[in-house]
C-alpha cells in the first residue's frame, strides 16, 4: 500500500497542515481516508487520480474530517473529467452518514449521490468485519470521541496492514485492536496537558504503541501547539519504536 498525506492538520487554520485527509492507494484500488474541505484540492495538488477514487472512509462527522464530501461530490457531478466515469464509488461511515449527506442535498438541491458513475453509502456499525474494496478486508473499532467515531484497520490480502485512529481519546481497546501492524496512524492532538479527554497527547499515543508493537507510528491530527517541537525525539522518550511526524505531501509504503 502507498499512502499520500493530504492534511496532517485540524479544525484550526494553519499555513503548513490541512485538516484531515489521507489518500491510500490498495492493490485493487484508492480509498480516501476523511474528507477535510481542503481534500478536494490536496487531491489534485498531489497528482493524485481523484477521477478514478474508488472509496471514502469518513471516521466521524466532525468538519475537519468530512467538510470536503459533499464539495468533492459537487466537483465529481459537475467535472469534464468524470463525466465517462463508469466506475462505482462507495461512501462508508459510521451511523448517520446518510443523514449527514441528506442535509448537505437539502441545503443546496444538490442530488449529490446522481452522479455520471454509481455512488453507493454504506453505513458501518463498529466492531465489524468487511471488504472495503476487493482483497482489502476493513475492521472497525468504536473510540470516544464521538458517537459514531469509528476506527479502521485495513489489510491487504498479503497480511500489510494500516491502522487508522482518526480522532480518539485514550482506549486501552485502540491497541489491541492495532497489535503488530505495519503502519498505526494515530491521531495525536496535543503534548502534553491535554485540554479534553476525547484526544490523544503524545503519552497516550506511545503508551498505544506499546501496547501494539507495530513497525512504524505516523502521528496525524496535529494542532499548531506542536509547532518547533521534535516530534519523533520526544515520542522516543516513551517507546523506542519508529515515529514519524505526519507533514502535509508526505508518502510513504506499507509492505508486510
Ligand atoms: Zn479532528
Ligand atoms: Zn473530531
Amino acid at each position: 500500500m502507498r499512502l499520500v498525506v493530504l492534511g496532517s492538520g485540524t479544525s484550526v487554520p494553519h499555513p503548513q497542515r490541512a485538516a484531515s485527509a489521507h489518500w491510500l492507494d490498495a492493490a485493487s484500488g484508492s480509498v480516501l481516508l476523511d474528507a477535510s474541505a481542503a481534500c478536494v484540492h490536496r487531491m489534485a495538488q498531489e497528482n493524485l487520480n481523484w477521477v478514478e477514487l474508488d472509496a471514502i472512509w469518513i471516521s466521524h462527522f466532525h468538519l475537519d474530517h468530512v467538510g470536503g464530501l459533499a464539495p468533492f461530490l459537487f466537483g465529481t457531478k459537475h467535472a469534464p473529467q468524470t463525466r465517462e466515469r463508469r466506475k462505482p464509488l462507495t461512501i462508508y461511515g459510521g451511523h448517520g452518514l446518510k443523514k449527514l449527506l441528506s442535509a448537505f442535498d437539502e441545503a443546496g438541491d444538490y442530488n449529490l449521490l446522481k452522479q455520471p458513475f454509481p455512488v453507493e453509502v454504506r453505513e458501518v456499525a463498529p466492531g465489524t468485519e468487511f471488504e472495503l474494496l476487493p482483497g482489502l478486508r476493513a475492521q472497525t473499532l468504536s473510540t470516544p470521541h464521538t458517537s459514531e467515531s469509528l476506527a479502521v484497520r485495513l489489510t491487504e490480502e498479503d497480511g500489510a496492514s494500516i491502522v487508522y485512529t482518526s480522532d480518539t481519546g485514550y482506549t486501552d481497546a485502540l491497541g489491541a485492536f492495532a497489535e503488530g501492524t505495519q503502519l498505526f496512524m494515530m491521531e495525536c492532538s496535543f503534548w502534553r496537558n491535554k485540554p479534553v479527554e476525547t484526544h490523544l497527547e503524545l503519552s497516550d499515543a506511545m503508551r498505544l504503541a506499546r501496547r501494539a508493537a507495530p513497525r512504524k507510528v505516523l502521528l496525524t491530527h496535529l494542532y499548531p501547539e506542536w509547532d518547533g517541537i521534535d516530534i519523533p525525539a520526544e515520542a522516543r522518550k516513551d517507546w523506542p519504536g519508529q515515529t514519524i511526524a505526519a507533514t502535509d505531501g508526505l508518502r510513504m509504503t506499507i509492505e508486510r
